[in-house]
């Protein structure tokens, strides 16, 4: 319950900027984003990519609120033939149902991860929020947010993949389009990249977060080895679940930025003094705005998961069943 309180805290320390609701815009040939958002007092949204393939489109990550999926349907008009998502968390995932129930066929790939989560940590969190929602005393501010994961999770069996990506590296072609696909598990326990071999283009899920890392559910040293394995794909630009794309450089200080996050938390130096060698770091790649609150989250990770304690650290460290 602690720590579902923590995280609604930690969404609204997220409010990271106003309402944006621009359309999907095109970052290459054949491939657009929609950019996910933080409003004020909401849970986020992933990013989104849509692939235009030669027999409809392939969207990476479906996002969690009504409006965003529905603004992947209109772009893509009655075409989406497959999804992709990349983890099984809500902003990721959570339009799944809304897009089966739009566009008959549609085809899901994901980790099976998807389904132990659904079973494991997500049906754990849901008995939690219905508590609260339930509890006279919780915000009504704060039950609007959870009423909206909890009518994503009650459809849960529209939430899961009709295929699993289980090999680490695979290759597939839905719509058309050639996809290379990685599964690592430093973020989720099951964290899928897609590279688009015709235009460069990496999609990687949270393997790649601004202006924080989100560890909540991560192992910090596996992500850190996914990182690593990210850099030797051949692409011109990365898409990451949350923050601007970037270009190869931008992945290599990313990796060296949070390499050094992870030695500084390992030591003892205070968390300012790291929050200030992350940004430093990463000089250019976050955004002015999203500055200030650094600090704030990189405090909220130290504490809840950089300095904890060994078993509430490694939690996520087992590799899965
Ligand atoms: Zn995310």
């Amino acid at each position: 319950m602690r720590h579902l309180l923590r995280s609604l805290l930690l969404s609204l320390l997220l409010c990271l900027s106003p309402p944006l609701r621009a359309a999907p815009e095109a970052i290459a040939d054949g491939v657009y984003l929609l950019r996910g958002h933080f409003e004020p007092g909401r849970q986020p949204d992933g990013n989104s990519v849509l692939l235009r393939g030669s027999e409809g489109w392939v969207l990476i990550d479906s996002g969690r609120h009504r409006a965003h999926t529905q603004q992947l349907l209109d772009f893509t008009a009655g075409d989406l033939k497959a999804v992709v998502n990349t983890h099984w968390h809500l902003d990721h995932l959570g339009g799944n149902a809304w897009l089966r129930e739009r566009q008959p066929g549609l085809l899901v790939y994901a980790s099976a991860e998807v389904e132990r989560a659904l079973a494991g940590w997500l049906a754990q969190t849901r008995r939690q929020m219905q508590a609260l929602v339930d509890d006279g005393k919780t915000p009504e501010a704060a039950r609007a947010q959870m009423r909206i994961d909890l009518d994503l999770l009650a459809q849960g069996a529209a939430l899961l993949p009709d295929r699993r990506i289980e090999a680490p590296l695979s290759a597939l072609a839905p719509a058309g389009r050639a996809l290379r696909l990685g599964l690592e598990s430093g973020v989720s326990g099951g964290d899928v990249w897609v590279l688009d071999e015709a235009s460069g283009t990496l999609i990687a899920g949270d393997l790649l977060t601004l202006p924080v890392p989100f560890l909540d559910t991560a192992c910090a040293e596996a992500w850190s080895a996914a990182l690593r394995r990210l850099e030797v794909q051949p692409f011109e630009r990365l898409v990451p679940g949350h923050g601007p794309v970037l270009d190869r450089a931008g992945l290599r200080r990313y990796r060296r930025a949070f390499d050094g996050l992870l030695a500084c938390a390992a030591g003892d130096r205070p968390v300012a003094d790291c929050a200030a060698a992350w940004l430093s770091d990463l000089d250019g790649l976050i955004a002015e705005a999203d500055k200030p609150r650094t600090l704030g989250l990189l405090s909220y990770y130290f504490k809840a998961h950089l300095r904890a304690a060994p078993e509430q650290r490694l939690r996520f460290c087992a590799a899965p069943p």
